[in-house]
């Protein structure tokens, strides 16, 4: 990398926490699928901040709403009511079909949230013993870094050395009904907590009809479903919700990232009242929560996704990438070539001849970016922007053919 690039990575690893490993690039601009590092070098974004840009870098819509929103008012904390909450909150809940929504920041706080949620809900309406409840948990799960998000974890790098655990919570295999039934027969359980596609994971599809099966089965049982959609929701596979392509409606919806599409951290929790009118006053929240900023530019963000085709390019331009990927990638070292929508994977061979890690370095170098993820190093991940074109897939098929043609 070149001086510019270099002086910059050199002063973030000597004063920045090394909780990270980035790839070797620093970007300075985006416009909707593309980026450019500091040496001008132009980039694909096929991660898109791990889907928070579903609507594209510097969208001016939801630009304008937050500068507009910044000179007006930013924040007031909940102390007070401000004027962009309510028209807000009406809009989202009427977007989504739910009766209330419970505005939060990140989305680590949001799927907190929902856990809290489900234990006071199974208390007061369930009926379970103080202190018994249990929330089932899909393993491989990734729902963020809090204590309790990796108190539910399974893997060892994210909960491994940050003990003792939050207790309550049980893990049962993903894609597994049977597994499922058994963990939420428990009559102090609470709610099922999962990823319609777990991300994180490496882009984990489940079974056709998993989705619907575990809803009826925790219906069965008197079980919340809580539809993690913080990466999966938002448009990110062709619909506001991934649940709505298996038919299901969750008892809780979490929703984070590209509900700012990326300008501010925005993160929100639906569910109809027998659930959300369990918490009462004063017993949760967050300064920022629901702050008029976070508002206007959540609003101007999913008018972004709804109003301007972006659900519907997403299922259009996620079929393209898929077909062209599976027609110039290498079955030597490719598995399979999986998702939905814009929720994309490569899978490598665990033995081929080169890991993930190299091949996004390959992909980086002709102009592409994105990341490994999985537990193997042998996942890469393809999540572009939803406003991607025809020609910019075309683009990102050609540089993986022949970043792995050159691997
Ligand atoms: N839930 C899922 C499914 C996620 O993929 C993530 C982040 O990657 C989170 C929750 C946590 O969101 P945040 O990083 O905003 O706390």
């Amino acid at each position: 990398s070149s001086s510019e690039s270099a002086r910059l990575m050199h002063i973030e690893h000597k004063h920045g926490a090394h909780n990270y490993a980035p790839m070797p690039v620093v970007l300075t601009k985006g416009r909707k699928c593309e980026v450019w590092d500091v040496e001008g070098k132009r980039y694909l974004d096929f991660l898109s901040a791990y889907s928070a840009v579903n609507q594209g870098h510097s969208h001016p819509r939801i630009a304008a709403a937050a500068i507009k929103q910044m000179e007006q008012l930013s924040l007031t904390s909940r102390a007070f009511h401000n004027d962009k909450l309510g028209p807000y909150e009406k809009y989202i809940t009427n977007l989504l079909g739910y009766d209330k929504v419970l505005p939060m920041n990140s989305g680590v706080e949001a799927s907190e949230t929902a856990v809290k949620l489900a234990r006071r809900w199974a208390y007061d309406v369930k009926g379970v013993p103080n202190d018994m409840a249990r929330v089932v948990f899909a393993e491989g799960n990734f729902w963020g870094r809090s204590i309790a998000a990796i108190s539910s974890s399974t893997d060892p790098e994210s909960y491994g050395g940050y003990g003792p655990h939050v207790p309550g919570f049980d893990i049962v295999p993903f894609d597994n009904l049977d597994a499922l039934e058994e963990a939420v027969s428990d009559p102090n359980c609470a709610a099922f907590h999962v990823e319609p596609i777990q991300g994180e994971a490496g882009v984990v599809l489940p079974s056709n009809g998993y989705l619907k099966r575990a809803k009826e089965i925790c219906e069965k049982y008197n079980v919340l479903l809580i539809a993690d959609e913080v990466q999966t929701g938002l448009g990110r596979t062709g619909k506001l919700l991934c649940s709505q392509h298996s038919d299901v409606r969750p008892d809780v919806v979490v929703l984070g990232k590209a509900l700012s599409g990326g300008y501010y951290p925005v993160s929100a929790v639906l569910a109809d009242d027998e659930v959300m009118l369990t918490i009462k006053p004063g017993q949760h929240g967050s300064t920022y929560g629901g702050n008029p900023l976070a508002c206007a530019v959540a609003t101007a963000a999913l008018e972004a996704l709804v109003e301007e085709g972006m659900l519907e390019n997403a299922m259009v331009m996620g079929e393209r990438l898929r077909e062209g990927l599976r027609r110039v990638l290498p079955s030597d070292s490719v598995q399979e070539v999986r998702g939905v929508g814009l929720l994309n994977a490569i899978v490598m061979f665990p033995d081929a001849r080169a890991t993930a890690y190299e091949a996004c370095k390959a992909a980086m170098k002709r102009g592409l970016l994105t990341k490994p993820t999985g537990r193997l190093d042998n996942v890469i991940r393809l999540a572009p922007p939803l406003v991607i074109t025809a020609e910019e897939v075309d683009e990102a098929v050609a540089i993986f053919g022949d970043a792995f043609a050159n691997l």
